[in-house]
């Protein structure tokens, strides 16, 4: 769970027990809920800093079953009291509207809809434990709906936020141009992949593709000729490796590519499927090669670490003529921090 989402939900928490000390405090000050409602809300406020705590401090373990255990056992330990102490109906659709909002903003909607449900038949159920009476019905009518309503609009401000926030996600980890990953993207994508090298030791590797003489191309062709190849490219440089790797523009025309599961062998032999079928010609559009720089991650290597000596065997590959591929040596072989890390394979 992330810390931003714990932190919100920390705070719901704590909303809640202070309504419910509110609620507690003004029932004791204005006699207005009988012992056994003023008991159940003291279990409320119990429980919200139950909830607090533990939404806190333990983040995954105690997600949403948890939270809904809570509300669920508040909801079930205010309508025994009620159905003793019976409070006015007005009141009964304040204490479940509390449950019922609270499970829409932060439980999955499974949760929500059993929160939901709970809430309407425990209202039932006070009901039903009254003098059958056409105004006691027709105020379960109206709490459901009342319920039912502010779930629902709670849950489309929910959705709202939450595609806003994934699009905003996606445009901050996008490139506009190429529809690949920016450099931000992929630096996540390598941070993860060294957490999971790691834990696993599961190999893995980057290429840094840069075109060749692309400056050139620009100028004989325009701009948008430019652009057109290097979507080309870059659309060719993802279509050629799996869908658990990725391929990211880092710079003005530098694609870097993260293979998953990959050590330096395997990433030469994709490297040499990329360069050339970016080599071949298309109809309309001027030829372009790629010279490409691999590096194997090493242990304990950091992100910027295995950039460089990517970046380091793309330097040596265009001074090699360009249109080739080399690789940086293995970190693990190499004199630590000495000028061989940048040594080259063809
Ligand atoms: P080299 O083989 O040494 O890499 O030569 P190069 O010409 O590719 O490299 P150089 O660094 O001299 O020039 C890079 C060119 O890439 C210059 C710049 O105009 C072009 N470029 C960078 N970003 C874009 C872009 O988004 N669109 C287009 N069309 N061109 C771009
Ligand atoms: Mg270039
Ligand atoms: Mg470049």
């Amino acid at each position: 769970m992330e810390l931003g989402l714990r932190r919100v939900r920390a705070h719901a928490s704590a909303v809640l027990l202070a309504a419910s000390a509110a609620l507690l405090a003004g029932s004791a000050a204005f006699a207005r809920l009988g012992y056994p409602l003023r008991i159940a809300t003291a279990v409320v406020c119990v429980l919200s800093v139950a909830g607090v705590v533990m939404t806190w401090r333990s983040g995954e373990r105690f997600g949403d079953v948890t939270l809904a255990g809570l509300v669920v056992v508040a909801t079930g330990l205010l309508t025994l009291a009620a159905v003793v102490s019976q409070p006015s109906f007005a009141d009964l659709v304040v204490l479940f509207l509390l449950s019922a909002i609270f499970g829409a903003c932060f439980l999955a909607a499974p949760f929500s809809i059993l929160v939901l449900v709970i809430c309407c038949a425990a209202y039932g159920w006070l009901v039903a434990s009254r003098p059958p009476t056409e105004v006691a019905q027709a105020h379960w009518t109206t709490a459901t709906l009342v319920l039912a309503s502010a779930v629902a609009a709670v849950w489309v401000l929910r959705h709202q936020l939450t595609a806003a926030h994934d699009e905003l996600a996606r445009l901050a980890t996008c490139d506009p141009l190429t529809g690949l990953l920016n450099r931000r993207g992929f630096d996540q994508r390598v941070g993860h992949e060294i957490e999971r090298h790691r834990r696993s030791s599961e190999p893995f590797s980057i290429l840094l593709c840069d075109l060749d003489h692309f400056k050139a191309i620009n100028d004989r062709h325009g701009h948008a000729v430019g652009d057109r190849v290097l979507t080309r490219v870059a659309a060719t440089l993802l279509d050629g490796v799996r869908t658990i790797d990725a391929a990211a523009r880092v710079g003005g025309e530098e694609i870097a590519v993260l293979l998953v599961h990959c050590d330096r062998d395997g990433a030469h032999r994709v490297a040499e499927r990329l360069r050339v079928a970016v080599a071949e010609p298309h109809a309309g559009e001027p030829d372009v090669t790629i010279s490409i720089g691999i590096a194997e991650a090493g242990p304990e290597e950091l992100p910027a670490q295995l950039y460089a000596r990517a970046d380091g065997a793309l330097y040596d590959a265009k001074h090699a003529g360009r249109n080739c591929i080399r690789a940086a040596e293995p970190l693990a072989a190499t004199a630590p921090g000495g000028a061989s890390t940048l040594g080259l394979v063809a």
